[in-house]
């Protein structure tokens, strides 16, 4: 017999909208054609780990035939549109902005009928199980015949709720209200995460507000933006192919210009407005028609059945039993929308009986962390990630209890390489995989995204990482001036200050 070859497959969910039935198709999947689980990813997004190539045509067929798609989830095109995810119906704003994310996403979607054509025809009686893109030859009106030089990534938040992580994105459109109306949205550009250590020229950064625009303005100001990067950016080195190089290469006056030259009018300076918030829908809230949503916590975002914890199951009764509209959260959670006041016991009582732990039991730590998925699923991983941050923060719990300190609401991040997959460069704490088992602790980020950290240490041992941790904690709780958060003390401590100070502490 030859060799399997096994993929991961993706579905792109734009704000992270999702209904039950569709959930339990890819549940079911998960099942069938992959390794018995289920990934919420870092945008909002929907992975299956381990599909048997055989398997494939199958499995996107599936994933189609419950309205989603796996189109330009992957490759060099806008990636899945993030969203602030919370259900409020009490006002027009998120509604906005997720009619935006929607919209973006379906105007930014590849025209080629190639999906449709490979995946979703049958090859022998060419019979088409669903028709789609453009027949016959082809030239995509934004993507051209190259499409881009690079992934590109969108996201859409509000100052007060900026969980899309607009800052991490090649383009973030953060919103302005003006009486619980959206009157534009300022965009942010250059955002990207990904970072070669070994090509000194490569760098994570966080977007620049570039202008402003009105709502009618954002999808062709977006527009152009995409097709300056799709003329302009890098194609001879992929290393430096994403639209921060470009930007850092020509300045932001520059690239602006020539947005407005594609776009065809001036854009005015982006509003003063500073992010202040972070919004991660945990726990009941009123959505504002009566209703209420819940926000179960996910821990890095895999679904599944373990031991006496039974996600998978109880997400299957969930879905099956009282159909829930869903969100996906930029945290990796899951909402369940549109609850009455009589099903908020009916969904504890099933969220318990398959042990569950409830987003109001677990520790602040566990609620702001995540991990990208590293081995054994990721080809590009150089460490551990996924499997070892619930040990990690274990240990990292008892600490804090000791200290006094598990109130503290701070970010803490995980990859298993240097490509930043679970954002990690604007965490309070991040921890990147620099060798096999040896991380690299940056510190001095924050929850609101808008700030990269810096480099505390590098070449840590898994072992020390806690220990490490737990001195700068203590340096905090000494130190910190009043409602100062972790992220911000060490931000204004500084990498020399806070290195001198926690080599002080004893251990
Ligand atoms: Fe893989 Fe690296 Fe991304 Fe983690 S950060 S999922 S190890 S590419």
């Amino acid at each position: 017999e030859g060799k399997s070859y096994s993929f991961m497959l993706r579905t792109a969910i734009p704000g992270g909208i999702i209904s039950s039935e569709q959930l339990l198709a890819e549940m079911d999947l998960g099942d069938e054609v992959a390794n018995s689980t289920l990934r919420i990813t870092t945008r909002q997004g929907l992975q299956l780990h381990g599909v048997l190539k055989k398997n494939l045509k199958q499995a996107i067929r599936r994933i189609n035939d419950v309205k989603l798609t796996t189109i330009a989830a992957c490759g060099d095109v806008k990636r899945n549109v993030m969203c602030s995810p919370c259900p409020y119906k009490g006002d027009p704003v998120y509604d906005q902005m997720q009619d935006l994310a929607e919209r973006l996403a379906i105007h930014l979607t590849p025209h080629t009928g190639a999906y449709y054509e490979l995946w979703l025809t049958d090859e022998e009686t060419g019979e088409k199980h669903q028709a789609g893109g453009s027949n016959g030859q082809v030239v995509e009106p934004i993507y051209g015949p190259t499409y881009l030089p690079r992934k590109f990534k969108f996201a859409i938040g509000l100052p007060g709720d900026n969980s899309a992580d607009v800052y991490t994105n090649d383009v973030g459109l953060l919103a302005i209200c003006e009486n619980w109306r959206i009157v534009g949205y300022n965009i942010l550009v250059g955002g990207s995460f990904g970072v070669t250590p070994s090509a000194k020229k490569t760098f994570a950064a966080v977007a620049q507000a570039m202008c402003f625009v009105t709502p009618n303005q954002a999808i062709d100001v977006a527009t152009a933006i995409v097709k300056v990067q799709r003329d302009f950016g890098n194609r001879a080195d992929r290393k430096v192919a994403r639209m921060k190089y470009l930007i850092h290469d020509w300045g932001l006056d520059r690239f602006k210009q020539k947005v407005e030259e594609y776009y065809g009018a001036n854009l005015p300076d982006p509003r003063p407005v500073v992010v202040h918030g972070f919004n991660d829908g945990m726990g009941w809230q009123a959505q504002g028609d009566g209703k209420w949503f819940y926000g179960l916590n996910v821990e890095n975002g895999r679904i599944k059945d373990e031991g006496d914890f039974r996600l998978k199951t109880a997400l299957r009764e969930i879905c099956s039993t009282m159909a829930p509209p869903l969100r996906l959260t930029p945290h990796q959670s899951i909402i369940f929308c549109d609850l009455a006041e009589k099903d908020r016991p009916k969904l504890f009582e099933i969220l318990r009986r398959h042990g569950v732990p409830l987003s109001e039991d677990i520790s602040n730590a566990r609620r702001w962390s995540m991990a990208c998925p590293a081995l054994p699923t990721c080809g590009l991983a150089i460490t551990e990630s996924e499997r070892v941050l619930p040990s990690i923060i274990d240990q990292l719990d008892v600490e804090l209890d000791k200290l006094d300190l598990k109130d503290e609401v701070f970010t803490f991040r995980m990859t298993g390489c240097p490509n930043g997959c679970a954002r990690p460069y604007n965490s309070d704490i991040g921890l990147v995989g620099k060798t096999a088992g040896k991380y690299t602790i940056f510190l001095g980020g924050r929850v609101c995204g808008d700030r990269l950290n810096f480099i505390y240490k590098d070449l840590v041992p898994e072992e020390e990482v806690i220990p490490d941790l737990v001195n700068v904690f203590r340096y905090f709780k000494e130190a910190r001036e009043q409602e100062e958060s972790f992220g911000d003390f060490c931000h204004r401590q500084g990498v020399e200050k806070l290195l001198a100070a926690c080599d002080t502490v004893p251990k």
